[in-house]
């Protein structure tokens, strides 16, 4: 079955490797090109959008089997998904890792969106880690008193900078020790994040919290409705099922 995977996540390469020798599935994994040099996947890939819905809808005829494994803030693309296979008739599984949860030791003010997040910083000068990836940054120039460390994938586009931002390129998974590290070199006094949920980035807030640091942490966007999978083997299992049904048909 030909198999068509929306990555751009840790689950997205994970799923891929997982069915690279399965020969039941002719697995294509497709990345948006937002990161300049991402990680070789195990199957073929491609890079790029698809030209909305109209676009997918056109590739789905290629295809047998739809998942979206996009990171939890990838709105558009996780509504054109859902769009594209229900136009399609494409079986389509979307993978929703859990959201993150504050514990009782956690200090969380959970905020809307960037700008929001700017907002709740307040009128003191403060050192703020950012670990929002790149998009979103311009948000954090409408308050630029703070001192920002910057922390994406990819360097940020200077014109999208706050004024006083060090910046840090970095890929996760990130370790606790070196969270906490990071924490104390920068003096860092609010971290701010996007509640992606998922182990590769969490020990950042193991670290605020060791260090009794408040989290301005900006909630997900609404996602479509869809059949989901939070986890691989609950994927697989998906697969699995539809690997069969195709036997049988
Ligand atoms: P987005 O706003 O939902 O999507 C913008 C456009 O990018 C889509 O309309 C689509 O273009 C294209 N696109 C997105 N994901 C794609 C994929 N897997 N394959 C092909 N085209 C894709 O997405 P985003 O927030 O910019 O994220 C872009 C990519 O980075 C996604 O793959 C996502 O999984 C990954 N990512 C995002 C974040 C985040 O915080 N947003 C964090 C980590 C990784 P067309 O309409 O032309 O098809």
């Amino acid at each position: 079955m030909r198999l068509l995977i929306l990555g751009g996540t840790t689950e997205a390469t994970a799923l891929a490797a997982a069915v690279s020798n399965d020969s039941r599935f002719d697995t294509l994994l497709s990345f948006a090109g937002a990161t300049r040099a991402p990680r070789p996947p195990a199957v073929p890939h491609r890079i790029g959008g698809f030209g909305g819905i109209p676009g997918l809808v056109a590739a789905l005829a290629d295809v047998d089997l739809l998942i979206d494994a996009t990171h939890p803030f990838a709105a558009r693309m996780k509504h054109n998904a859902a769009q594209a296979a229900s136009l399609t008739n494409t079986p389509f599984l979307a993978i929703r890792r859990p959201e993150w949860q504050p514990t009782e030791s956690d200090s969380w003010t959970e905020v809307p969106n960037m700008a929001a997040a700017a907002q709740s910083l307040g009128p003191t000068p403060r050192r703020i880690l950012l670990t929002i990836g790149q998009k979103d940054l311009a948000a954090f120039q409408s308050a630029p008193w703070h001192h920002y460390t910057v922390r994406s994938v990819d360097p940020p586009r200077p014109e999208t900078l706050p004024p006083n931002a060090t910046v840090i390129s970095a890929r996760g998974p990130f370790r606790l020790a070196d969270e906490l590290a990071l924490l104390r070199h920068h003096r860092i006094e609010i971290l701010v994040t996007k509640n992606s949920g998922g182990t590769a980035t969490e020990p950042k807030l193991e670290a605020a919290r060791t260090l009794r640091l408040p989290v301005v942490m900006v909630q997900r966007p609404p996602h479509p409705e869809a059949p989901t999978a939070a986890d691989i083997p609950t994927a697989l299992a998906w697969l699995d099922g539809h690997a069969a049904t195709d036997r049988g048909a």
